[in-house]
């Protein structure tokens, strides 16, 4: 038979939110769900380079998402991740359950979107990254401290799409992801 090339597009994903919000259970949720393929590298003591590949039915070719979970940096410091440099989308995580992680998503995101202005992005490219704000631990519903149209506002202020969902119960973690291959693909 024939032999058809397909593409295989990189597109890195920055996870970011405060501690504790669930950012490594979405991504191994996400990554160990399905049949795809997904592997995960240590990079640092407190970066973690999680991969999947996210296969586009129509054409046939593949977006290879890389997830870095961004556990170990602090919002406080000057510092800006070196494996911030050319993200092509956000990831802003928050738990409703926690007034405290909701009120950091902008700066969170500030910083993230921050690092197209550093001398660190200087051979990135600049384009502002696309973003989505996952709201996580909707499984808590009795606990919930943040409601959904609050959530939605800020979502739109800082011109990011919206979804929540669980990491726990596998909420909404497939389609937020899809989401955005979909989102890069369809830019690329
Ligand atoms: P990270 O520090 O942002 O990476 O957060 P983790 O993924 O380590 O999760 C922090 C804590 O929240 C752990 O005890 C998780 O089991 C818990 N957790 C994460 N996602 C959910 C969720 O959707 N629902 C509930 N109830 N707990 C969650």
């Amino acid at each position: 038979g024939m032999f058809i090339m397909h593409d295989l597009y990189i597109f890195k994903v920055a996870v970011i939110g405060d501690s504790l919000v669930g950012k490594t259970s979405i991504i191994q949720t996400f990554t160990s769900g399905g049949t795809q393929f997904s592997r995960s590298y240590s990079m640092t003591s407190d970066v973690i380079l999680n991969s999947k590949d996210v296969f586009m039915p129509e054409s046939k070719d593949s977006v290879q998402l890389l997830l870095y979970d961004s556990s170990g940096n602090s919002l406080y410091s000057d510092y800006l991740p070196k494996y911030w440099i050319g993200i092509n989308a956000i990831f802003a995580v928050f738990d409703v359950t926690c007034e405290r992680s909701f009120d950091s998503v902008k700066k969170w995101v500030m910083l993230a979107r921050k690092v197209e202005e550093s001398p660190l992005a200087e051979s990135s490219g600049n384009i502002t990254p696309l973003g989505l704000l996952y709201a996580n631990k909707v499984d808590l519903e009795g606990r919930r401290k943040v409601s959904p149209e609050r959530a939605k506002t800020l979502a739109s202020q800082l011109g990011l799409a919206y979804f929540e969902g669980s990491a726990k119960s596998n909420i909404m973690i497939e389609e937020a992801f899809t989401y955005l291959a979909n989102e890069f693909y369809k830019n690329s």
